[in-house]
C-alpha cells in the first residue's frame, strides 16, 4: 500500500514552505531525487514540461485570485502501481499561501510492470513519447491511449531502450483544469 495522503504548502514566490510526512513517503517510493531538500525550492522546479506549467500556472492564479479552492482527479501511476488520486488546492485569505492536498482514492497492482513510468529505466535520447502529465496517458498515431495499449502499439517490449518521455497535457485534461 502506498502513501495513502500528502500535502504541501507554497508561499507568494511559489516556494515550498511547508511539506509533510506523506510527501516525503511518496518521494522515496516514486524515486524522486532530490525530494528531502524540497522546502525553499520553487514549485516549478517539480514540474516537468512546459506546456504542463503554463496550464497549472494559470490554474493556481486563479485559485489565488477567486475560486480559492479546487478539487480535481488525477492519475499518478508508478512502474508496478496505477493509482487514481484527487488534489485539493486552497488559498487562505490572502491568497498569498497556496495548499496541495492529494489523497489516494484507488490503488491497483498491474498485472505486468510498465517501465514506461520507471524513472530509472535506459532511455533512447532524442526519441520522444508524448505523454498527459495529468492523466498519464500516451499519445501514440494521434491517440491518447493509456501505456498497456502504448506499450503494445510501440512494440515497447522489443527494445533495449524506451523513449523519453515528453510531459504534456491531453486535451480532455486541460479542458478540465480551464474549466476548474
Ligand atoms: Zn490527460
Amino acid at each position: 500500500m502506498s502513501v495513502e495522503a500528502l500535502s504541501y504548502a507554497i508561499d507568494d514566490q511559489d516556494r515550498l514552505i511547508r511539506v509533510d510526512d506523506g510527501y516525503y513517503r511518496f518521494a522515496a517510493e516514486n524515486g524522486w531525487d532530490g525530494a528531502g531538500a524540497s522546502l525553499g525550492r520553487s514549485l516549478w522546479d517539480f514540474v516537468a514540461g512546459h506546456e504542463v506549467k503554463k496550464l497549472q500556472r494559470l490554474l493556481l492564479r486563479r485559485v489565488r485570485e477567486g475560486v480559492r479552492d479546487v478539487e480535481l482527479p488525477f492519475r499518478c501511476d508508478g512502474p508496478e502501481m496505477t493509482r487514481e488520486m484527487d488534489i485539493r488546492i486552497a488559498a487562505d485569505k490572502s491568497g498569498r499561501v497556496v495548499m496541495f492536498s492529494a489523497k489516494l482514492r484507488a490503488e491497483e497492482e498491474r498485472e505486468e510492470p510498465q517501465p514506461l513510468f520507471d524513472p530509472n529505466v535506459p532511455r533512447d535520447n532524442g526519441d520522444f513519447l508524448p505523454m498527459c502529465a495529468w492523466c498519464d496517458r500516451f499519445l501514440v498515431e494521434g491517440e491518447w491511449v493509456a501505456v498497456e495499449e502504448a506499450a503494445k502499439r510501440l512494440e515497447l517490449f522489443r527494445r533495449s531502450k524506451l523513449p523519453e518521455l515528453d510531459h504534456g497535457i491531453c486535451p480532455q485534461c486541460s479542458g478540465q483544469l480551464l474549466a476548474a
